[in-house]
């Protein structure tokens, strides 16, 4: 199976847009944007700020696994 780790993040506050390796088995709650400063959290019913602000849902979820409710 083809796991994608790399996304994306844009932030809703400044637009600032930036790669991050996800990690594989587990998610990401909070994100701070590097440029604004502002702690994402992810949109309710998302379970990571990656499936909220990144291009590429998080690995759990590619999996479809229903990793964090
Ligand atoms: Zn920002």
């Amino acid at each position: 199976m083809n796991v994608i780790l790399k996304s994306v993040i844009t932030c809703p506050e400044c637009g600032f847009r930036k790669q991050e390796l996800m990690p594989e088995d587990s998610c990401v709650f909070f994100y701070e944007c590097e440029k604004c400063k502002t702690v994402l959290k992810p949109h309710k019913g998302d379970c990571c700020v990656f499936c909220s602000y990144g291009t590429v849902k998080c690995p759990p979820q590619q999996k479809g696994n229903k990793c964090c409710d």
